[in-house]
């Protein structure tokens, strides 16, 4: 294959996936980032002696990181070390009232048994149904690249058709009764972005992601996979620009030419975004665009979100890596975002402490805390609204795990929409993309390849498969096959 000049916009998971793929290919390719520093909503912050990862924090599915690897002939373990969280993580419910979600199945049935009668051995039947949906799901389907409908037309989905038409809720709730139980297993759909009651019950393949493959932490945090994947870049000779704003694209005779960088026109043999999809439309002049405002508007996005990080001169006491504080109404704040878009009056919130795992995130006897509210996307956002918020988590954090905190607080530093917006160019300020709901799945989301402009592609969250960071690696494998085929025909 001749070699091609790649130019690619950001700088996140699925650009830097798609730009080891391509240089694997014998492409000349370059990233441009806007920021100053990669990786994304996946950067780190370091601050005062305390680290944090500014996004992802929960490293689920890790066959995926190990089959991107592989691809280059390497391992996960070439690159970083991998810890497995034990417990996974905590749920509290009210004040020192939690469950611990342990690392093996066998003791979350257990848990579940000791807190519902019978509901262990159902357990294990849900979990067996979620690892073959898994299998369905993760080892094939999303490698798919949405182009046509038929791509989900298999003898194992054409069995399982009933589970597109229900829901995780409907389908959970015929299955248990206790309430926590309930809300435990609905939590691990909300990384696809949507209410678990507009989540097919086949997507309960998230659930055998947490409870069957479990929850892991790269030694010193995500950002370990963000240096990982750049390292592979550059060994495959992947050139990285940042403070690098791409401000339009160029097409010429309806084909991509070239990207205009800080207003340094950059001529190219292929474009291809990585940047939230809308966004990259709006560096193309209208008449090149696929998608309207109007269809923008009318689709479901993930949430936005309230972020808090926080450095404390002082150990936490009663808390895990991870802890979900769903002490307050769940389907209420879940409405306050996707029904009746507003600031929740009773947040659920999530919090975690990466130096409980990875000593290097804090100074000595010191802790380093992440705290994240779900919001709707698109809400208005100021000063005084993160300040009583912030007030609001602490507060009912110091009572449910019965501890003074707010005066030990010696970092301080909040993100939420209107940073989404300015420093990803997010549409609406959403924090991980365009939800995954059955309408928006597959073939029925935003392509891959544009069908207006020649040489002109997309990935990440806003496109296929969808939020979250495996889907991310996997975006930038399926966007890089589609040029790969393109480059064989020509
Ligand atoms: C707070 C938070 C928590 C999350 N938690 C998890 C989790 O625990 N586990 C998980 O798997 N996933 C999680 N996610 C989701 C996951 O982080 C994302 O799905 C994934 O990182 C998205 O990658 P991406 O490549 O699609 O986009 P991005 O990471 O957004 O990358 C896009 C890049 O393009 C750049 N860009 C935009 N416009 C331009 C321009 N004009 N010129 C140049 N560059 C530009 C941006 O600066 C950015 O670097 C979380 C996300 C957030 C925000």
């Amino acid at each position: 294959m001749k070699k091609r000049k790649i130019t690619i916009i950001g700088s996140g998971f699925s650009a830097l996936s798609a730009a080891c793929y391509l240089a694997k290919s014998g492409h000349e390719v370059l990233v441009f980032e806007k920021n100053e520093t990669i990786g994304g909503r996946a950067r780190q912050l370091k601050k005062e002696g305390f680290t944090f990862d500014m996004g992802p924090s929960w490293y689920w599915m890790p066959d995926v990181f190990d089959r991107f690897f592989a691809d280059f002939g390497k391992k996960t373990s070439d690159y970083y070390e991998l810890i497995k969280l034990s417990p996974a993580y905590r749920v509290y419910f009210g004040v020192n009232e939690f469950i611990a979600i342990a690392d093996n199945l066998d003791e979350i049935v257990a848990t579940f048994e000791a807190i519902e009668k019978g509901s262990g051995l159902i357990l294990r039947e849900f979990m067996a149904e979620a690892q073959s949906n898994y299998d369905i799901a993760i080892k094939d389907l999303v490698y798919r690249p949405g182009v046509s409908p038929l791509e989900l037309v298999t003898i194992e989905t054409t069995k399982k058709i009933g589970q597109f038409f229900s829901n995780i809720s409907r389908d959970v709730r015929k299955k248990f009764k206790n309430e926590r139980l309930i809300q435990i297993l609905e939590f691990p759909v909300l990384f696809l972005g949507a209410k678990p009651s507009d989540t097919p019950s086949f997507y309960s393949f998230m659930n055998y992601a947490d409870f069957g493959l479990g929850t892991w932490h790269p030694k010193t945090g995500m950002f370990d996979v963000v240096r990982a994947m750049e390292n592979l870049a550059k060994e495959l000779g992947v050139q990285f620009f940042v403070n690098s704003n791409i401000e339009k694209i160029i097409v010429e005779n309806k084909t991509a030419k070239a990207i205009l960088v800080n207003g340094k026109r950059v001529e190219s043999d292929l474009v291809l975004s990585g940047a939230d999809y809308h966004h990259s439309e709006t560096l193309l002049d209208k008449e090149h665009r696929m998608y309207s405002e109007k269809y923008w508007e009318s689709r479901v996005f993930a949430p936005s979100s309230l972020l808090f990080y926080i450095g404390f001169n002082k150990k936490i006491e009663n808390i895990s890596h991870h802890a979900l504080f769903f002490d307050t109404d769940f389907y209420q704040h879940a409405k306050d975002i996707y029904d009746e878009p507003q600031w929740p009056a009773e947040p659920l919130f999530y919090a975690n402490f990466p130096s409980l795992t990875d000593k290097t995130a804090a100074p000595e006897g010191m802790e380093s805390g992440f705290f994240l509210v779900p919001l709707a996307p698109g809400i208005n956002d100021s000063e005084a609204l993160r300040e009583e918020y912030f007030d609001k988590i602490i507060q009912r954090f110091e009572t449910i795990t019965q501890q003074n905190i707010k005066e030990n607080i010696i970092f301080k530093q909040s993100f939420c929409k209107n940073d989404f917006v300015e420093q990803y160019n997010s549409y609406k300020g959403n924090a991980y993309g365009m939800a995954n709901t059955l309408l928006q799945t597959a073939f029925l989301r935003p392509k891959l390849k544009s069908k207006k402009v020649r040489n002109l592609y997309f990935t990440g969250q806003l496109t296929v498969p969808g939020p979250g960071v495996p889907p991310a690696l996997i975006s930038g494998k399926l966007v890089s096959n589609l040029i790969d085929q393109q480059f064989l025909k020509v």
